[in-house]
């Protein structure tokens, strides 16, 4: 009920453009396949992926000679739900993490502005409620704005924090956090990174560096690399998503501002193309907005 809601604007407007892509036709021909492909590139889904779903439908006319313009939803429904199956295979359900690893280590990697600080605050509030002992790490040590806000999360969820000033080595703030998290027997670290994009070298040697110091306190961490990305920026999510990618082995994706745009598409997109399973999606500012992913329920409201 809440995902559909937070996803209303995706919805009213895919289904919008698409009832419009196929209005006064009654079998799916050359001309609305072109206005599906303008709407789902339009709902940022991104080419390539858009071009396959078009492909596969293509194939299905093919096959079956005919399709009526009534059966598209229902086609395309599969068609994506499939797309995002081959990513989410594990039917994530809930906020719940692997509780052999302890402390299970999460760094989270993404540029300044996508909802970082936000994401880690509300997964933190996740894992608290559910009795885990969380402790975050202010590894975003380039902005004195991120640690400060980053700090008010950990005030709002009362969770510890570790930091230093601005300024200092994020490694070393890392590896603090995870001494830290090993010596109060904590369940689970959440560590900030700075997401600065415009060195690509610099990027990968600083995420490089700060997973080699991590190991020295936990010899497999970080458990998961995940990726925010705004949901609301269409090619710029693509962007940053290859950049991240290329840096350091991202492991899964949480897509915020997904209840401010007309544009959840990205989700499809991204995870196809990438081949990376969406976690978490933030579907407004509040520590409850966020919500573990659920293909099916996504694809649901896609299409409602
Ligand atoms: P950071 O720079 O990546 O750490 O970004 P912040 O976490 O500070 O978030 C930037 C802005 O986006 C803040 O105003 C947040 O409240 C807002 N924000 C984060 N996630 C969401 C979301 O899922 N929906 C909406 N509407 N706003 C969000």
């Amino acid at each position: 009920e809440t995902l559909d809601k937070g996803l209303e604007k995706t919805n009213t407007s895919f289904i919008a453009k698409l009832s419009k892509a196929v209005a006064g036709k009654s079998k799916v021909d050359d001309d609305v396949l072109d206005n599906l492909e303008e709407v789902l590139v339009a709902s940022d889904v991104g080419v390539n992926t858009t071009l396959k779903i078009i492909e596969r439908i293509e194939k299905r006319v093919e096959r079956d000679k005919y399709l009526g313009t009534d059966e598209l939803n229902k086609i395309l429904r599969e068609e994506i739900a499939g797309l995002l199956s081959e990513t989410n295979t594990g039917e994530a359900v809930d906020f719940s993490i692997p509780t052999a690893k302890k402390p299970y280590v999460i760094m989270v990697v993404g540029v300044n502005g996508v909802g970082k600080t936000t994401t880690i605050g509300k997964l933190a509030a996740q894992f608290k409620k559910q009795g885990l002992k969380v402790v975050l790490g202010a590894g975003d040590t380039f902005r004195a704005a991120a640690i400060d806000q980053l700090q008010v999360w950990a005030d709002r969820v009362d969770v510890p924090i570790i930091r230093q000033e601005m300024g200092s080595d994020p490694a070393s703030v890392a590896f603090d956090t995870l001494k830290s998290a090993v010596s109060q027997d904590a369940d689970v670290v959440i560590i900030d990174t700075a997401g600065r994009l415009h060195n690509k070298i610099n990027l990968m040697t600083e995420l490089t560096k700060i997973k080699r110091v991590m190991q020295k306190v936990v010899a497999d961490a970080p458990h998961e690399v995940l990726l925010v990305l705004d949901g609301s920026t269409g090619q710029n999510a693509f962007e940053q998503a290859k950049q991240f990618t290329l840096a350091t082995e991202v492991t899964s994706l949480a897509v915020t501002k997904l209840d401010g745009t007309a544009k959840g598409g990205v989700v499809i997109g991204i995870s196809d193309q990438f081949q990376i399973p969406v976690k978490y999606i933030g579907v407004g500012e509040g520590i409850d907005d966020l919500q573990v992913f659920n293909k099916l329920e996504f694809v649901d409201s896609f299409f409602k």
